[in-house]
């Protein structure tokens, strides 16, 4: 069956490589129609903030799945990333990226790595709410959702069932961030347990990040939060081979995008240099995805066919080691002319037909007993001594809520701070119910009184405890 898909060839190197994947789709067979759009820097410079029209978001909305090269976001100026925004208006809650070392005949650090890296794609700290709130302070919202973990977390697992994977890893980094990532992590847990054939386990990003540089080998399936996932992905697929071999789905309930995990490389633009392999990569996903696993197989063992002969361009091409360094249009017929071979000593691929996932619709739980615990009344004050604050904001305090503690920068100042610790001129006040009880409308008359004294006031925020457990972090030092 034919099935359209929408193409952008994006910017930079974008027009090249797609080029490239099409002739390689082509020649092997793909059954595709192709409906192209423009996004990208053209889009942005005429105006649109975005980098794609309306009626290219309809287009992608129609066909359901996007096959996009790498576009370049202008610099500065609000221009909001295409990526991003595609990705969260259409859903794109998965972002899927395998990381594959095809020793030895691409130099890699690891000999015998195979790990695939499955990025939250939607939310964390990309879901881009950023302010700058006193004059040397800004902040970046980082917003976790139980139903975006749940989603993700199923999807990994699902993910490594269909692939026949055996071990699904979680990075977190729940031992300072003890609400959101906790909540990740909490999630894993939950939904791990549904799955006993899988090996589960959990690291703290940053000695797991260590591990996965040192011995990827002992990775399987890597689940994570947007901001770890974006960079160990690369990280992966650079110490695999190169960034330039990796390509990446973009899993959403209704719409899916395969693209190449690199960006625009301006520099090699329109010289016939880039290496077509990460779009081509994104491709293969794209055909196993829609049921075309024996056309994808092919391509695959077309390509691993042509590393192993050594032809490759300049970005993994190594004197002495291979036999032709060869443009991207030279790649992609060396490539088409191996389709029907298989690699002799790489693995050779085998996509086996799977049913595609589908994941529960997902079911709000019954609203906990949520109960007010009191508020941080965030401040812009530019001086440095926390008792001269603590008594101007003690004066706010009301029958109802009193002041407990002042933080600066998250760490304890008041009561009993030490004199060393550097404050900048941001504070945050808590205010606690004095009897143990308060309701959330008595913040009011706490902020009238500090606006009555004169106090910068830049925003509140609410304590809660959720089922009699308290749901907000106590202050360093606390
Ligand atoms: P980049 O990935 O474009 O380039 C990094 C380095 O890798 C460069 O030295 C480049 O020459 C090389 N490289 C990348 N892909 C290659 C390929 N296929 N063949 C050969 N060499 C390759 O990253 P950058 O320079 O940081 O970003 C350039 C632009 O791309 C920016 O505007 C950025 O916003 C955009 N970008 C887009 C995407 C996307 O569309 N998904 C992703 C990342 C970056």
């Amino acid at each position: 069956m034919i099935q359209k898909i929408t193409i952008a060839k994006g910017d930079g190197i974008g027009p090249e490589i797609m080029d490239a994947t099409l002739a390689v789709l082509k020649a092997a067979g793909a059954a595709l129609e192709i409906e192209e759009i423009e996004v990208g820097e053209r889009v942005y410079l005429s105006g649109n903030t975005s980098g794609i029209s309306q009626e290219s978001m309809e287009v992608i909305r129609k066909n359901k799945i996007f096959l996009k090269a790498p576009i370049t976001t202008p610099q500065g100026g609000g221009y909001k990333s295409l990526n991003v925004t595609i990705r969260k208006s259409f859903g794109l809650f998965a972002n899927v990226r395998p990381a594959v070392s095809y020793h030895p005949f691409i130099s890699s650090k690891h000999s015998n790595m195979d790990l695939v890296i499955i990025r939250e794609n939607e939310e964390d700290l990309y879901a881009g709410i950023e302010h700058q709130q006193t004059d040397e302070v800004v902040q970046c919202l980082k917003l976790v959702s139980r139903p975006g973990c749940e989603k993700l977390i199923r999807y990994a697992f699902e993910f490594a069932r269909q692939q026949g994977r055996k071990k699904v890893t979680c990075f977190t980094k729940d031992n300072i961030m003890k609400q959101t990532d906790g909540l990740f992590h909490k999630v894993f847990d939950e939904i791990g347990a549904e799955y006993e054939d899988i090996e589960k386990e959990h690291w703290i990003v940053d000695i797991g990040a260590a591990k996965m540089a040192d011995t990827p080998e002992v990775f399987d399936v890597i689940v994570t939060l947007n901001l770890y996932g974006d960079i160990l992905s690369d990280v992966a697929a650079q110490i695999a081979g190169s960034v330039g071999l990796a390509g990446s789905a973009n899993i959403g309930e209704h719409c899916a995008m395969f693209e190449a995990i690199h960006g625009s490389a301006p520099r090699r633009a329109g010289q016939n240099l880039a290496n077509p392999s990460g779009l081509l990569q994104g491709a293969v996903l794209m055909l196993q995805y829609i049921g075309q696993h024996e056309v994808a197989e092919k391509i695959q063992n077309a390509w691993l066919k042509t590393l192993e002969d050594g032809v490759l361009t300049y970005d993994v091409y190594r004197e002495g080691m291979h036999t032709a360094k060869v443009g991207t249009k030279e790649f992609a017929e060396a490539i088409i002319a191996r389709l029907g071979q298989v690699p002799s000593q790489l693995p050779p691929a085998r996509f086996i037909p799977a049913p595609p996932i589908r994941l529960p619709e997902y079911q709000r739980k019954s609203p906990r007993k949520k109960v007010f615990k009191g508020f941080d009344l965030f401040l812009h004050w530019n001086k440095n001594s926390a008792e001269e604050l603590a008594n101007m904001v003690m004066e706010c305090s009301t029958e109802k809520l009193a002041l407990s503690m002042i933080t600066n920068r998250g760490i304890k100042v008041w009561p009993n701070g030490l004199r060393e610790t550097f404050c900048t001129d941001h504070w945050r006040c808590r205010f606690k119910p004095v009897n143990g009880v308060a309701e959330s409308e008595d913040i009011v008359s706490v902020l009238k009184k500090a606006i009555d004294n004169h106090l910068d006031v830049i925003k509140t925020e609410n304590l809660y405890a959720f089922d009699g457990v308290d749901a907000y972090s106590l202050g360093q030092g606390q």
